[in-house]
């Protein structure tokens, strides 16, 4: 179960008994932990230069698909707001491995930071999905509106970084993220593709939730997890769902973006047969 310990004047939740934490806990590159949260992976078990191996590694999810995401959107001609929501899955993924690399407060901030303006580009781009709205509110309303999330999203990281209010962060995420669930439903409902409609709730939706029952289980079962023979880490996981989550979005969004722009007809294509994203029906016929 999840307490706060002391930590040389400043609070730190761990996910084990203090004594348990205590003796699992060994010391490594990055020095004692300066972040306000240790995860149930023992630190420097497999690493001396790597805190949390397995939450670390696992990042690279997020920047194998934010990167090719970008590149493919860019290539195809996609609007640049796109390109920025996986320009931020990247980052994500960059700032989680800092932070569970180092367990450093910096590398906290590199965590959670990347995971805000994520949760605020994405959400402005799905109030602004169908070029009506911004033809309802004027043309720039768009522009303001990413640069006023990005500009809120900077403003909460120098907020968090002094007052390290964690439980406000993870509030607001989570608001957002069902926020967004509940925005993006009508537009899964009239999508026409059935493949485009799994990505825009099964796998964004479902992505997020496998991935939270799975950081719930690591969280709360901590210590039972370790007595396996091999803990499962489970919160390496979520960042595996989580990045589903992401990419699966923001790939939704675009194909919905061009129906609704009605000047190309949008496909979904595969990459290997796996990780699908958006082509237009005139360069495929290429
Ligand atoms: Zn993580």
């Amino acid at each position: 179960m999840p307490s706060t310990i002391d930590n040389a004047g400043t609070p730190l939740q761990i996910f084990e008994t203090h004594a348990s934490y205590l003796r699992h806990s060994k010391s490594g590159y990055w020095g004692k932990p300066t972040s306000s949260i240790d995860w149930c992976e023992h630190n420097y078990a497999v690493s001396f230069y790597i805190a949390e191996y397995y939450n670390t590694i696992t990042n690279i999810g997020f920047i194998l698909v934010g990167l090719f995401g970008a590149i493919q959107a860019y290539k195809k001609g996609i609007e640049f707001r796109f390109v920025l929501c996986y320009i931020c899955t990247i980052m994500i993924g960059i700032g989680s491995a800092l932070f569970h690399g180092t367990l450093t407060h910096v590398g906290q901030q590199g965590d959670e930071t990347p995971m805000m303006l994520f949760a605020c580009t994405f959400v402005i781009c799905l109030i602004f999905l169908k070029p009506s709205t911004e033809s309802i509110y004027g043309k720039n309303t768009f522009n303001y509106s990413i640069v006023f999330a990005v500009v809120f999203a900077l403003s909460f990281a120098v907020l968090h970084w002094h007052y390290r209010f964690v439980l406000v962060f993870q509030g607001l995420i989570g608001v957002g993220a069902v926020g967004c669930a509940f925005l993006i439903r009508p537009h899964q409902l009239i999508c026409s593709n059935p493949k485009v409609q799994m990505l825009g709730w099964h796998y964004y939706v479902g992505g997020l939730v496998f991935a939270f029952f799975l950081w719930q289980l690591d969280v709360h079962f901590c210590e039972q997890l370790h007595q396996f023979t091999f803990n499962p880490q489970f919160h390496a996981w979520w960042h595996f769902g989580c990045s589903i989550h992401c990419y699966s979005g923001t790939t939704f969004l675009i194909y919905q973006r061009q129906i609704y722009l009605g000047k190309k007809k949008p496909i979904l294509k595969y990459f290997m047969k796996v990780l699908p994203y958006v082509d237009f029906l005139e360069e495929s016929k290429e």
